[in-house]
C-alpha cells in the first residue's frame, strides 16, 4: 500500500459543500447531526445512529479514510482493508434501502473533517469503541476540541471503579436487552457529494489484495453467514479444533464481528432464538462472552498493545532476539509442519481457527524464544478479523505475560496427530511434504532416509530441520519463565497491575493469585478449548 504521499488527496468534503447543505432549502438554518462511523459499519442496534435519530431530524452518516490507516500505522494488509471498503458499501446501501441519500466519504484527519461540520453548526456523535493509544488521543480530542458524544452500548462496562464487578450478569443483561432501534421516516439521512469513496481509496493508496478466500466484508453476507451457521450450530463442536473442518464449521463471523457489521447482541439474539438447544449454542454463546471479555480489557487498559501487562515480563526474550528465526516463522519454515502449513495459511487466507493462532503464538513465544510484540503485529497485519482488543490480548495471554498460573504450550508434532492424523492441512500448505506417507508428517526430521530416498523428499533441503530442539527449548523456557514466575505473580497483587490485567475476576483474583504466588504449572495445551462460560476464567 503506498503512503498516500504519492498520491495526495485533499482534506473532504469541502467547507461549501457542507455550508451548502446546512443552507438546504427545507431546513435552513438548523443542521442535524453528523454520525462518524468507525467500527460501527450497520445501522441496526447502533447506538450512535439511534442517539442521532432520537435527537434531530436532519443526519449525514460519514466516514473518514483516515491516511493514518493506509500507512504502516494501521498495519493492516490489503486484503483487511478491501474487506473495510466492501464493509463501507454495504453501509452505504443499507442507508440508502430505507430511503436515506447514503454515506458520505470523508478523507483527511477525522479531526479536520469533523471540525467542518461543527463550525457550520452540525452536531457530532459516535459510537464508543476501545482502541489503541492512537484512537484513545483521537476520541479525546475530538470529545474536547469539538463535543463529539461518544455513545456507549456495546455491553461493556465503563466508568466504573470496579468493571469487573458483576461483569457477566452485566454483560448478560445487555446481551438480553432490546437493540438500539430508530425510524428512517422520522429523520432526514442526508450526503455530501465527495471526490473520494471506496474505490478511489483502494485506488488512491494502491490497496492491491492477494490474498485468497477472502469473504465479503458487509452486512448482508454476514447476515447469511449467521444464518447458515445457527442452523448447523450442532457441528460447532465436532468443528472448532481442526484447522481444516473450523474453515467451515465455525462461524466464520469474527470479520464481521470486528468492523460491526453485526454486533455482537444481534448474533446472541438469533443464535438463542433460531438455532437449536445443545452443547454447540452454549460453546459458541461462551465465546461471545469471551469476545466482550477481551474487549473489556482493552477499555481497561490500552498499553495491551504495545506493553507487557505484567512488568516482570516487560522485554522478556528481547536478548533473544533472531530475525532469521522470526523470518523463518513468518514464513512458514521453522521445520514444524503444523506451525508451517498454519503461518502460510495466515498470510494466504488471512483467518486461522483459535487452535492453530494459540498454537503459532506459543511456539513462538516459548520454543523460538522470540519477542511477543513482533509475533502479535504479524498477526494483526495479515487477519482479516485483526482486532486489537482481541489479538494482542490473546497474545499476552498464549505468552503468559500476565503472569497468571497455566501457561499453555501447544506441541505443534501432537497438534498433527491429532487435528490433521490424514495430513491433508500439512500437505496443501507444505506441499513440498505431499509425497511424505502421513505417519511422519508430525517430525518429518525423523523419517527414515530410506522412505525420505523412496519418496523423493530429502529433509534438509527440500524442507528444513527443526530450527529449534523442541525438547531442550521446552525446558529452558520454563526455567527461564518459572525463575520470574513468582515476582510476576506476587506484581498481581499490585492494585495498578491488577487493574491492567482485567481477570474476569476482578481484583479479588489477582490477589489471590499474588496471595498463593502463584508457580509456573504447566497446563495441558490440549484442554484448551474450554466449552463453558466458565472457561472464561481460563482466558482470562
Ligand atoms: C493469538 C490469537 C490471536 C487472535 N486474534 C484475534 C483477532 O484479532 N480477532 C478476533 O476476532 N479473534 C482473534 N482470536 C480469537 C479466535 O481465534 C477468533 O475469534 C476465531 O478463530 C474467529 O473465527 P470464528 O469467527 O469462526 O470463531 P467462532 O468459533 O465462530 O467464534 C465466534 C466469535 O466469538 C469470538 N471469539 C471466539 N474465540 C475467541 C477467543 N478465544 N477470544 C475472544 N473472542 C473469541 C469472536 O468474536 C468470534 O467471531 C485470536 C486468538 C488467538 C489465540
Amino acid at each position: 500500500m503506498a503512503t498516500g504521499e504519492d498520491a495526495p488527496l485533499p482534506t473532504t468534503p469541502a467547507p461549501d459543500a457542507i455550508r451548502s447543505l446546512s443552507r438546504a432549502d427545507d431546513a435552513p438554518d438548523e443542521p442535524g447531526t453528523v454520525v462518524w462511523h468507525r467500527d460501527d459499519l450497520r445501522i441496526a442496534d447502533n447506538p450512535a445512529v439511534a442517539a442521532a435519530a432520537a435527537d434531530a431530524d436532519r443526519i449525514v452518516p460519514l466516514f473518514v479514510f483516515d491516511p493514518a490507516f493506509y500507512d504502516e500505522r494501521g498495519a493492516a494488509c490489503d486484503a483487511r482493508v478491501e474487506f473495510l471498503h466492501d464493509c463501507l458499501r454495504d453501509l452505504d446501501r443499507q442507508y440508502r434501502d430505507v430511503g436515506g441519500a447514503g454515506l458520505t466519504y470523508g478523507h483527511g484527519d477525522p479531526l479536520d473533517v469533523l471540525s467542518r461540520f461543527v463550525d457550520a453548526g452540525w452536531d457530532a456523535v459516535a459510537t464508543a469503541t476501545p482502541s489503541g493509544r492512537y484512537g484513545r488521543r483521537r476520541d479525546e480530542r475530538a470529545r474536547e476540541r469539538l463535543g463529539v458524544d461518544f455513545v456507549a452500548g456495546d455491553g461493556l462496562v465503563r466508568d466504573a471503579d470496579r468493571p469487573r464487578e458483576d461483569w457477566s450478569d452485566r454483560v448478560e443483561s445487555w446481551f438480553a436487552a432490546d437493540p438500539f432501534d430508530w425510524d428512517p421516516r422520522s429523520v432526514a439521512v442526508e450526503r455530501v457529494e465527495t471526490a473520494i469513496d471506496p474505490d478511489r481509496a483502494s485506488d488512491a493508496y494502491d490497496v492491491a489484495p492477494t490474498k485468497t478466500r477472502v469473504p465479503t466484508g458487509g452486512r448482508g453476507p454476514a447476515r447469511d453467514r449467521l444464518r447458515a451457521f445457527a442452523e448447523a450450530i450442532g457441528e460447532y463442536p465436532g468443528s472448532i479444533s481442526s484447522p481444516l473442518d473450523a474453515r467451515e464449521g465455525t462461524s466464520g463471523l469474527s470479520a464481521y464481528l470486528r468492523f460491526g457489521c453485526l454486533s455482537v447482541r444481534e448474533v446472541h439474539r438469533h443464535v438463542d432464538e433460531r438455532a437449536p438447544d445443545g452443547r454447540g449454542k452454549s460453546m459458541y454463546v461462551s465465546r461471545l462472552f469471551w469476545n466482550r471479555h477481551y474487549t473489556q480489557k482493552l477499555l481497561d487498559w490500552p498499553g495491551w498493545l504495545d506493553r507487557a501487562v505484567n512488568p516482570v515480563y516487560e522485554g522478556f526474550n528481547r536478548d533473544r532476539h533472531d530475525p532469521d528465526l522470526v523470518a523463518a516463522w513468518k514464513r512458514g519454515e521453522t521445520g514444524f509442519p503444523m506451525v508451517d502449513a498454519s503461518m502460510r495459511c495466515l498470510r494466504e487466507t488471512g483467518w486461522l481457527n483459535f487452535r492453530m493462532r494459540a498454537l503459532c503464538a506459543s511456539v513462538y513465544f516459548q520454543i523460538l524464544q522470540q519477542p511477543w510484540r513482533i509475533g502479535a503485529d504479524h498477526f494483526y497485519e495479515h487477519l482479516i478479523d485483526g482486532d486489537p482488543a482481541i489479538n494482542y490480548t490473546q497474545w499476552q495471554s498464549q505468552c503468559g505475560l500476565v503472569g497468571r498460573p497455566g501457561l499453555r504450550l501447544y506441541d505443534p508434532r501432537k497438534q498433527v496427530r491429532d487435528q490433521d492424523p490424514d495430513g491433508e492441512f500439512v500437505r496443501r500448505w507444505v506441499p513440498e511434504l505431499d509425497p511424505l506417507p502421513a505417519a511422519h508428517l508430525d517430525a518429518p526430521e525423523k523419517t527414515p532416509l530410506a522412505v525420505q530416498r523412496e519418496v523423493g523428499v530429502r529433509i534438509g533441503e527440500d524442507y528444513p530441520y527443526p530450527v529449534a530442539d523442541y525438547e531442550r527449548a521446552r525446558l529452558e523456557f520454563r526455567e527461564r519463565y518459572g525463575a520470574v514466575h513468582g515476582a510476576a505473580a506476587a506484581r498481581l497483587g499490585d492494585e495498578e497491575i491488577a487493574r491492567r490485567a482485567s481477570l474476569s475476576g476482578g481484583l479479588g483474583a489477582a490477589r489471590s493469585i499474588a496471595a498463593d504466588h502463584g508457580g509456573p504449572a504447566e497446563a495441558d495445551g490440549d484442554d484448551a478449548d474450554a466449552t463453558s462460560q466458565t472457561g472464561l476464567d481460563e482466558f482470562g
